[in-house]
Order: structure tokens, then C-alpha cells, then sequence
């Protein structure tokens, strides 16, 4: 009997995932194992939203295998050494993986090549399983990766990507590996309360659902604050429980601007994906410095992570995050340009807030979007400024989504929602909410100045 070692990462799912697929080509057996890694908690990334995520993503994958004969392996300590030690106690040829993107992965990998050199068992990592095409797929002349992202579309949309694979119909697992019981969403301390299910049953039915359905309206609602029009999918492509790959087919196959608009996103969380790959510093250092000498005001920084800053967009997106561990994609922009320009704050103090608490918080998409908001990333015009009135103005008309998350400004109506500050007398000391914690043409001037365009 011959036994491969499937170690599940960022790709927990049983349908289209060719680590698993493969394993089950190479050997009679399989170990579906899942290795709560010391190192992620050492570097303060098992956020509660993400645990609790994650909880759910094992549960589903466990129902999942037992469904089809096998089940869950769970450890616990360094990945290196609990893979080793169960391929060593399974006698197993073989451990596959899906390639990672990050300075972790990449060292998780050498990790465990090295422990596992002397042991008769390979290391076989796996493309194209976490993004739909795998950094490094398609290159500029020149260069190992490409730095804007319209190229790179073009490049991608052309580009083959893999077939979807089917999930497998039965998965045997040697007896008698032992492993820890499952972690509990319920376990889990400090959760959002609006915090969305995960796993893989969750993350087909909200796929079959978009693409049914609301992903037609795609062009028009994608920006609209309140509409909430966009798939939430993110979670799921952050922990695999939606296949990137599989996605963009059916996405295709569905046709029509909107599903067309969609899958551009889906080669937006490519790109930034090869950035990381071939620049795995970008992390935590500036891609493009621009000699920025931040200010730290804590009180400011304060009023901005707890949703008090004065101005209601950046405020209603902030309560959401806290909320639900998840923001719109157009809150995050102006939250993060409000904190980045605005006030002028070091894009890490706000990217950390952001991975703290994102449910889908992801080292290359969080932290390449906060680059590319705050002008050190990849965006081709880095001074914009995104101005929260005209914000509020232009994607949330009615105030709906200031509505829904800053109760304090309820009553407001539409126009007057976005400037509370300019209410006069009683009707302004009525409301319990803060005032601006910035003037916003001295702060643009002060930000204009500091990069040098005055
Ligand atoms: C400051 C900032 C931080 C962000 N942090 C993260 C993060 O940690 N994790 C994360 O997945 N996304 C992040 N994003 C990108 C984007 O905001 C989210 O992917 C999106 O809001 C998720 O909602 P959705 O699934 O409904 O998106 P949809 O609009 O339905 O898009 C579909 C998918 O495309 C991908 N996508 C969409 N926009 C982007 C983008 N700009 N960059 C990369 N991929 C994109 C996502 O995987 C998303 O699930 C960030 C954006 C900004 C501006």
C-alpha cells in the first residue's frame, strides 16, 4: 500500500484542487492534513474572524472526506516537523502542496524540503491552485513580473488557464493516524458578531447564487455603498474553499458585462499575487518609496480604527469592518486614502488594523491595496486623494450606508449626511457625534507638500 500526504494550505476544498487530485493519482492512500502552524500565531495572523472562519472551513472539509470514506488529520506545532512526523509514521512516498505567494510560504516550503531530505518521501508543490494562473505565468520582456495591472490584464485574459477538476468520489485514508479534535467557531474569543459561515458548502451555494443571479447588475452595483451588490467571495478565495480557477471558467461560461467585470477583479487578486511572488519584501517595505515621512498622531489613528474621525463614509466603513470583519471594496479605498493621505498616516499602521480584523485578510491583497492607496505600490497615478464628501456623495447618494452603520446620523437626509458639521445650532448639538478630526483642504495641502507637488 502506498501513501501520499496531502497537506492542506490556503486550498480547503475537495473540488478542483489538484494537490488532493494528484495525491490520489500517486498513492493507494492519502493523509488529509491540516497543521495549525505555531509560526502564524508567533506572527500575530490567526485574527479571531479568520480563526472562526477557519473552524468552519475544517468542520465542512472533514464532513466533506467522511462523506467519502476518509477525514481531517489536524495537528498542531511547526508545519515542517508534524508533516514530517506524519510521513514517517505512514510510511508515506510523497507530500503535496499548493504553492504559496508569500515570504512564509516560501520559507514553510524550505522547511519542509529540509526536514523531509533522508526520509524517502518528495515534496511535490502544486501551480495554479490558490490564483487562477500561477505568478511567473506570464512576464513582461525583461522583467520577472509585471508592475501595472492593464498589461498584465491583457496578458492574463489570453493566457490558457488550467482545467476545473472534479471533486474526487472516494478518498481512503490509512487507519489508525492520529490527530487533534477540530477547533470550534464557538471556541473562538473576540469574533465579529456579523462575521460571515465559512467552508466549501457555503462558498459553492454563494458562487451558484452570484453567478445566478446578482452578477449580471455586476457594472452598475459594484460601487453602490449601501446596494451591497458585489459577491463576497473574498473569504472563500482567501481560504480556497472557492477555487480561483474554477470561478473565472464559470464566470466566462456566464458571459455578459458583468460576469466579464467580474473576472477583472479575479485577475486583480492575480496580479497583486505575482507582485508578492517576485517582490515577497513588499510585505511591509514600500514597492515604490516616496521618501514619505509619516506623522503618528495616536489620537487620530484612534479615531479612525473605532469609526470617530467626523466624517461618516470613513466612519460607516470602519464600523463595518468591526462589525462583520469585512469591508466594500470601496470603503477600503477611502478608508485607507482617508488614513494614508488625509491624515497621513504609514500605510502599515492601517494595513495591520486591516489584518487584524478582515475575515479574507491576505498578505498580497491587503497589503498591495494598501500600497497601491497610499502611492507606494503600483498605482499609476499615486497622489490621487479621495475626498470623503464627494465620496459619500457620489456612492452612497440616499446616505443609506452611513444610515446602516452610524445610528447617531439617522435622521439625517441624504445631502446633509456626508457634512454633518455644516448643521447649524441646536440641530448640531443634538447629534452625538464627533467633529471632523481634520480639516480637509489644509490636510490635502499638507499631504500635497509632502510630496513635493506644491
Ligand atoms: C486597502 C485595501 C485592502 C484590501 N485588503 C484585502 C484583503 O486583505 N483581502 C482581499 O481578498 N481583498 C482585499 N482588498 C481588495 C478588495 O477590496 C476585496 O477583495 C473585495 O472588497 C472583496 O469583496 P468581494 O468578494 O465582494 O469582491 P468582488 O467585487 O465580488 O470581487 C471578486 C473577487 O475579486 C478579487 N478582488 C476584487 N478587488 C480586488 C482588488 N482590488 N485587489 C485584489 N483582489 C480583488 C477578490 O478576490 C474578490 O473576492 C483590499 C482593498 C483595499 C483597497
Amino acid at each position: 500500500m502506498s501513501v501520499a500526504v496531502v497537506l492542506f494550505t490556503s486550498d480547503l476544498r475537495l473540488h478542483d484542487n489538484p494537490v488532493l487530485r494528484s495525491a490520489l493519482r500517486d498513492a493507494d492512500r492519502v493523509v488529509p492534513l491540516f497543521v495549525r502552524d505555531d509560526a502564524v500565531h508567533r506572527a500575530g495572523f490567526d485574527a479571531p474572524n479568520r480563526l472562526a472562519f477557519l473552524a468552519d472551513c475544517l468542520a465542512d472539509l472533514d464532513a466533506g472526506l467522511r462523506r467519502r470514506g476518509g477525514r481531517l488529520i489536524l495537528r498542531r506545532g511547526e508545519v515542517a516537523a508534524e508533516v514530517r512526523r506524519v510521513a514517517v509514521e505512514t510510511g508515506a512516498r510523497s507530500v503535496h502542496m499548493a504553492a504559496g505567494v508569500s515570504r512564509y510560504a516560501a520559507r514553510r516550503e524550505q522547511e519542509l524540503r529540509e526536514a523531509l531530505a533522508g526520509t524517502g518521501c518528495g515534496t511535490r508543490v502544486h501551480d495554479a491552485v490558490v490564483t487562477a494562473l500561477p505568478p511567473g505565468r506570464v512576464v513582461p520582456t525583461g522583467r520577472d513580473h509585471f508592475a501595472v495591472f492593464t498589461p498584465y490584464f491583457r496578458r492574463w485574459e489570453a493566457a490558457g488557464m488550467r482545467g476545473t477538476l472534479t471533486a474526487p468520489r472516494a478518498v481512503p485514508v490509512p487507519d489508525g493516524v492520529a490527530g487533534e479534535p477540530l477547533p470550534a467557531r464557538d471556541d473562538v474569543e473576540g469574533v465579529s458578531p456579523g462575521l460571515a459561515a465559512g467552508g466549501e458548502e457555503a462558498g459553492r451555494k454563494l458562487v451558484a447564487s452570484w453567478l445566478n443571479g446578482a452578477v449580471a447588475d455586476y457594472v452598475e452595483g459594484h460601487d453602490d455603498l449601501a446596494g451591497d451588490a458585489t459577491s463576497r467571495l473574498s473569504p472563500h478565495l482567501h481560504f480556497g474553499t472557492v477555487s480561483a480557477a474554477e470561478l473565472a471558467h464559470r464566470a466566462r461560461e456566464k458571459g455578459g458585462p458583468g460576469a466579464e467585470a467580474f473576472v477583472r477583479q479575479l485577475a486583480w487578486r492575480d496580479f497583486h499575487h505575482q507582485v508578492l511572488a517576485a517582490r515577497p519584501d513588499a510585505s511591509w517595505s514600500d514597492y515604490r518609496p516616496r521618501h514619505d515621512r509619516w506623522r503618528h498622531d495616536e489620537d487620530e489613528i484612534t479615531a479612525w480604527r473605532t469609526g470617530r474621525t467626523g466624517f461618516p463614509l470613513v466612519d460607516a466603513a470602519m464600523r463595518q469592518l468591526a462589525h462583520e470583519g469585512w469591508m466594500h471594496n470601496r470603503g477600503r479605498m477611502l478608508a485607507a486614502s482617508f488614513l494614508t493621505k488625509t491624515l497621513y498616516v504609514d500605510w502599515r499602521v492601517g494595513a495591520r488594523h486591516f489584518l487584524d480584523l478582515l475575515v479574507d485578510g491576505d498578505v498580497a491583497n491587503n497589503q498591495l491595496n494598501w500600497q497601491w492607496v497610499a502611492g507606494t505600490g503600483t498605482d499609476t497615478r499615486p497622489n490621487r486623494v479621495l475626498n470623503p464628501v464627494i465620496q459619500g456623495k457620489r456612492f452612497d447618494a440616499r446616505g443609506d450606508y452611513v444610515r446602516r452603520w452610524v445610528p447617531e446620523l439617522a435622521e439625517l437626509d441624504g445631502a446633509a449626511i456626508h457634512e454633518p458639521w455644516k448643521l447649524q445650532g441646536l440641530d448640531r448639538a443634538r447629534l452625538e457625534y464627533p467633529d471632523p478630526v481634520v480639516d480637509l483642504a489644509e490636510a490635502r495641502a499638507r499631504f500635497e507638500h509632502a510630496r513635493g507637488l506644491d
